[in-house]
């Protein structure tokens, strides 16, 4: 018999909410607003005030407080979407009860699920995990978060005993295609913090993520036909090259970890006559953000100086930063949430993020907004998998959230 919170999830889970990066509405995909109406008429029928759904597919809800109860408003926020970069149906879902830690069969696909490919699932042993067939995502990610807030909050209503001040959610479009907060709304979300619950294994608490810009150099070279190019021709291809071969070569995503920044060719194109190199720049020190971003711009400065006349054209623009800076000043936020996880028998796992969340936007927007874990792994692909017991404590740990910051009326 599957509890009401997998129940949810699953139900989530088998409406395809892909989004889609070549699309310009918003959302990008009209499953996302299928799986939003149909949220909202679960929030109305459990009683939620100002279920609103808007015209870009951003859901919110209101919990009224507890009688009398005056703490400050938080929020709870997950996303609708799954990532674009795999099938996500036809869903077939595989249940493996009390997992003892061998390899999975994902159904007759002939992929599989190992704890040496995956060794961060050693903390699931004698979990029931629901995996896929091996041939869509699970969509864990976030679907699990919703299906967390939505438990919560149905807890919370059927438990007075737990006071608890207001609580607001939003569920989000296009988050995985990084567009989740261009359009929140934040005047019907009064918040004064708010979590998201989009995070990977039991534990996880990140309050940390890169600083991220992206650049771009357009180099323009001067085509002429081979036969007739000496001392005339200049390879804008050639110059492409020589400038990526003179950067940082341990400074890649593929040889940093943890707290180390990188440049990120990650596109080049380009003819004799004109090349472009497209990079990302990454680092969680502002400073250090900061000194890439200068040293790309000498390196350009510096190639055009050789050359017989500027080819290099820099631009830069910055993507979002490091919400440390704006959750550290607010200490409770995380103290609370650390509390929660305690109260509820978990070690927080404190880790910063490499990437960025919609959570760090939302904090430059003025909602301060860490993520919590969901108890899903290996998001983005057909490996991906969620712990139940994992789920139960995410509720228990937003209940415990939601208990902890009505003592500070
Ligand atoms: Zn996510």
């Amino acid at each position: 018999m599957q509890s009401p919170l997998t129940q949810r999830f699953l139900r989530y889970a088998h409406i395809d909410t892909r989004s889609d990066p070549a699309s310009p509405s918003c959302p990008s995909t009209a499953g996302q607003r299928i799986l939003a109406q149909e949220l909202a008429t679960e929030l109305t029928t459990l009683g939620l005030a100002e279920v609103t759904l808007d015209e870009n597919g951003y859901l919110t809800a209101r919990l009224p407080a507890s009688p009398g109860c005056s703490a400050p408003a938080i929020g709870w926020i997950a996303h609708l979407d799954t990532s674009p970069d795999f099938a996500a149906q036809p869903l077939k879902p595989q249940f493996v009860p009390a997992w003892k830690g061998k390899d999975i069969a994902l159904g007759d696909s002939g992929e599989r699920i190992s704890l040496k490919a995956f060794p961060a699932l050693r903390s699931c042993r004698g979990h029931d995990l629901i995996t896929t067939d091996g041939r869509t995502l699970l969509g864990a990610d976030d679907k699990a978060g919703i299906a967390e807030i939505v438990t919560a909050v149905e807890t919370l209503l059927a438990s007075p005993d737990i006071i608890h001040g207001e609580i607001y959610l939003a569920f989000t479009p296009d988050e995985e295609i990084g567009r989740g907060a261009d359009l929140f709304p934040l005047a019907r979300f009064p918040a004064r913090w708010a979590y998201t619950v989009d995070g990977g294994e039991m534990g996880e608490l990140e309050y940390e993520n890169f600083n991220a810009a992206s650049a771009c150099i357009k180099i323009q070279g001067n085509n002429v036909h081979p036969g007739t190019a000496y001392g005339t021709l200049v390879n804008a291809l050639t110059l492409a090259s020589v400038f990526h071969s003179g950067m940082p070569q341990h400074e890649t995503p593929e040889q940093t970890q943890g707290l180390e920044g990188f440049f990120h060719l990650h596109h080049m194109a380009g003819d004799v006559e004109a090349a472009e190199l497209h990079y990302l720049i990454r680092d969680f020190v502002d400073e250090g953000f900061a000194r890439r971003k200068a040293y790309l711009a000498e390196r350009v400065a510096a190639f055009n100086r050789e050359l017989d006349q500027p080819r290099l054209v820099l631009t830069v623009s910055d993507s979002y930063f490091n919400m440390r800076r704006k959750i550290t000043p607010h200490p409770h936020i995380i103290d609370i949430a650390c509390a929660a996880m305690q109260g509820a028998g978990i070690k927080p796992k404190i880790k910063p993020i490499r990437g960025g969340t919609d959570g760090s936007r939302l904090s430059f927007m003025g909602l301060p907004c860490p993520n919590l874990f969901t108890g899903g792994f290996n998001f983005h692909g057909k490996h991906e998998c969620v712990s139940i017991q994992a789920m139960h404590k995410a509720v228990e740990v937003l209940v415990a959230i939601a208990r902890h910051t009505a003592q500070l009326q």
